[in-house]
């Protein structure tokens, strides 16, 4: 029984030595070394990519959105802070350029954003230099497919009517989604007092219930709706429209205020069963830690290509776990975004669903800028990437001609 023992012992160890040199690297882990970070902006400077090549030929990409014009100077400063470190050292990395921004407004904003991209690239790099997925760098994930919502990005300027509704809820669910979402906020809406003032008036509450009853009506009790305000009025108007759409059971109603007093946030929560999420507008892990504290939502959204990336995006996710708070991203990226998403949303228990956007199926340019194997998005689900890394490579010269002009493109 002993030599049995030690026979195992031994061949445990040949197996070992063999499993990990069989392991696909492309290079020495502590020999990786950043050389230079590149980065291109599209979408009229709304879309930054940012790719960090290594002294071994390997490069890992990321993406920011939303919060990133103008800022090619920050990303060549964080590309110095970056040269000559191994990029494995995600999180250190991630510290080291939060923390040297500590009086630079490293808070949030634009500078947070540029760090998600970067974060997001190095996480990208490191799964392609160990040869994992980044969900597998991540801790593992808890599901194979992430449940997608369909935006259904009713343009405000059209002033769609309550059939346009209807209608554009019935093609997502035709095209296999299980839940969508609408825009209330309307800014040409004859029917507000005055731009400014953002108390709604009668008659436009009765324009939101209306859309929200069509769409409620084309698609039946089984599908999620959720309804977005974009922070564009005031309290007494979130109070009203939670309340009056508490018939249609929302799957939430998404920032009834702006995101920055979340004592309004908690006394529009506190009034109505209907679900209020919030987060998009709100950056790291810090920025949610609070709100979560005093239940000031129901759900969390916060922006992975905007709050901090993938990393800050698990802690984040994480917190809200505590306060059995769900975990919905949002999302306005191209695919290397939303699949660099999908990769945390596996990785947390409290995922709820992430944000899908109809351009993905109408707006050509956005298959062109990346190469990925299989389709994008299946019966309302993305599957998770087995592949190295992030598993979705940008199109350079695809992108090439959705450059901006006057914006850097890849120097
Ligand atoms: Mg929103």
């Amino acid at each position: 029984m002993a030599g049995a023992g030690l026979g195992v012992v031994s061949t445990y160890g040949r197996e070992y030595e063999t499993a990990l040199n069989g392991t696909p690297k492309l290079s020495a882990p502590s020999d990786l070394k950043i050389t230079e970070i590149k980065c291109g902006y599209i979408r009229g400077g709304s879309g930054l990519f940012v790719k960090i090549h290594t002294n071994q030929g390997i490069w890992g990409c990321g993406e920011g959105a939303d919060a990133v014009p103008g800022t090619y100077h920050l990303v060549q400063m964080f590309g110095r802070m970056l040269k000559d470190q191994n990029p494995l050292n995600v999180n250190r990395l991630f510290e080291n350029i939060r923390k040297a921004g500590f009086f630079r407004g490293a808070q949030s904003g634009m500078y947070v954003a540029v760090l998600s991209a970067v974060e997001s690239a190095l996480w990208d790099l490191a799964g392609k230099a160990l040869g994992l997925p980044v969900y597998q760098l991540l801790g593992g994930k808890f599901r194979d497919k992430v449940r997608v919502y369909m935006d259904t990005a009713l343009y405000q300027s059209q002033l769609p009517k309550p059939e346009d509704f209807a209608a554009s809820a019935k093609e997502a669910v035709d095209m296999g989604f299980t839940a969508v979402k609408f825009d209330l906020d309307q800014a040409n809406d004859p029917n507000k007092y005055d731009r400014y003032n953002w108390t709604a008036s009668p008659a436009e509450l009765k324009r939101m219930y209306d859309q929200m009853a069509a769409a409620r009506e084309a698609v039946g009790p089984n599908i999620d709706i959720c309804a977005d305000m974009h922070g564009r009025y005031d309290a007494v108007t979130g109070m009203r429209v939670a309340k009056m759409l508490e018939p249609i059971g929302l799957m939430w109603l998404e920032e009834p205020i702006p995101a920055e007093n979340i004592d309004a946030y908690k006394q529009i929560t506190d009034s109505t069963s209907t679900p209020i999420c919030a987060g998009e507008n709100h950056y790291l892990a810090y920025g949610f830690r609070e709100m979560l504290e005093i239940g000031a939502v129901n759900i969390i959204m916060p922006d992975l290509q905007k709050a901090g990336g993938l990393g800050e995006g698990l802690r984040i996710a994480n917190l809200s776990n505590l306060y059995y708070v769900p975990f919905a991203p949002h999302m306005v990226a191209s695919y290397l975004g939303a699949m660099a998403s999908a990769h945390v949303c596996a990785a947390v228990p409290n995922f709820m669903i992430l944000e899908w956007q109809i351009y993905f199926h109408k707006n050509p340019m956005f298959k062109e800028i990346v190469d990925f194997d299989g389709p994008m998005v299946e019966n309302g689900f993305i599957t998770v990437s087995d592949k190295p890394g992030v598993g979705v490579e940008i199109n350079e010269e695809a992108m090439k001609k959705y450059a901006v002009e006057g914006m850097p493109f890849f120097e």
